[in-house]
């Protein structure tokens, strides 16, 4: 699960970290009265969306008046912010963090990441902040220092002052980023955290390192020990059909093809996506219905998997294991019944009650395309999905 950037600096702040004073706004009056209140001469207005890259496509602007924090404002929200992290779609802009400005000396990169290698959580840091650390990593990956952190002992104050010397701390400060590192780390361990990144920290005018940007991910599966993560999820932020496939108990993550995808089990289910691809098909979800689908659990899977203005085409590709053929055949029935199917759809069964199910679909009077094998079903949905 993400979060945004202000509530992000709320997790920091508890672990003192020094983070500038901000106040999240959804109008443009509040930005206003936001900006009052911080004082100051210079303010920042931050689009607050669940992805970087915000600076470059006009999500942050620095003001110098309260005139300048209501026209930035005015022109952030509700805007389409269109960034690499966001696909060519954008996303709409409806929240705003009112920030004070910072006087910045230097800007750094400190991320964490488990490490599935190491089994650790890996802090990498780089002196070349507010950069795209993807793009670092590429040309200058000699500017990336990584510590593996051992669990037992967290991070060490060595360790700390090691990575702060390598990435351009000033001497005097070192003690600062020692405490912003282990501050980070004790906020990402406690918070069952598998991502976080502030880029940029800062070295301000007067030396002092104050996280500018935060971002982070958390782990969905240790979510239910912490209701005060739960409380910051925006819905507004995540895919609408995926949202509506966990209310099922459906597994579904949205792709860019067109071909719609129903299978049981996660590893079948990108050996589909693979052969589709192999067949020069595109998908257009991945979804894995489980090992107990009933007939509604697959109807309400095909209904999201329609409310897809793209799907041309739909390969349903069951292992009749646990779930039997015959159910899926009775599910996939019900549901296109249901949904008025208008595109193709290509079914591969194998498994348990096999022959049952294949008469079930034959005898069911709808247009279904049967295969007897994943190549076959492969190429029979890439066709159909091209018209052919
Ligand atoms: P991102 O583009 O989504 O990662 O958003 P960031 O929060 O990292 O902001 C992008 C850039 O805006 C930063 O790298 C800074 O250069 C600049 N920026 C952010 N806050 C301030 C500020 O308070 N003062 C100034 N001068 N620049 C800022
Ligand atoms: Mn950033």
């Amino acid at each position: 699960m993400n979060i945004h950037e202000y509530q992000g600096k709320e997790i920091l702040r508890k672990y003192g970290v020094t983070t500038p004073k901000g106040v999240p706004c959804f109008s443009v009056d509040e930005a206003v009265k936001a900006a009052e209140t911080l004082g100051g001469k210079v303010w920042v207005v931050k689009a607050q969306i669940h992805a970087g890259g915000r600076g470059k496509g006009g999500g942050v602007k620095v003001a110098k008046s309260l005139d300048e924090v209501r026209k930035y404002a005015d022109d952030i929200l509700g805007m389409t912010l269109v960034t690499h992290q966001t696909g060519p779609e954008g996303r709409l802009v409806k929240r705003l963090l009112i920030e004070e400005g910072a006087d910045i000396k230097k800007e750094l990169y400190v991320g964490m990441v488990v490490d599935r290698g190491s089994q650790r959580v890996a802090l990498m840091a780089s002196s070349e902040g507010g950069m795209d650390i993807e793009h670092v990593a590429e040309h200058t990956p000699e500017k990336i220092h990584t510590v593996f952190i051992d669990p037992t002992k967290g991070l060490l104050d060595s360790e700390a002052d090691d990575i702060a010397r390598k990435i351009g701390v000033p001497e005097g400060s070192i003690g600062q980023a020692r405490a912003f590192m282990q501050g980070l780390y004790k906020a990402f361990d406690e918070s069952d955290a598998s991502l976080a990144e502030i880029n940029p920290l800062i070295v301000t005018g007067d030396d002092r390192i104050v996280a500018l940007d935060a971002k982070f991910n958390f782990d969905s599966n240790a979510l239910y020990r912490h209701p005060e993560i739960q409380e910051m999820r925006d819905l507004d932020e995540e895919d609408a059909a995926e949202i509506e496939a966990s209310k099922f108990d459906l597994t579904y993550i949205s792709l860019d093809g067109n071909i719609g995808c129903l299978v049981n089990g996660a590893g079948l289910a990108m050996a589909t996506m693979d052969v589709i691809k192999l067949y020069g098909g595109e998908p257009a979800n991945f979804l894995d219905v489980g090992g107990g689908a009933t007939t509604e659990k697959v109807t309400e899977a095909f209904k999201i998997m329609l409310k897809n203005p793209d799907i041309k085409a739909i390969l349903v590709n069951i292992f009749g294991g646990i779930m039997r053929c015959d159910v899926i055949a009775n599910g996939v029935i019900a549901a296109a019944k249901q949904v008025d199917l208008k595109v193709p759809l290509v079914v591969r069964m194998a498994g348990t009650n096999e022959e049952l199910g294949k008469k079930i679909l034959a005898e069911s009077g709808l247009p279904i395309i049967t295969a007897n094998n994943m190549a076959e079903a492969a190429e029979k949905v890439v066709n159909a999905a091209q018209g052919k």
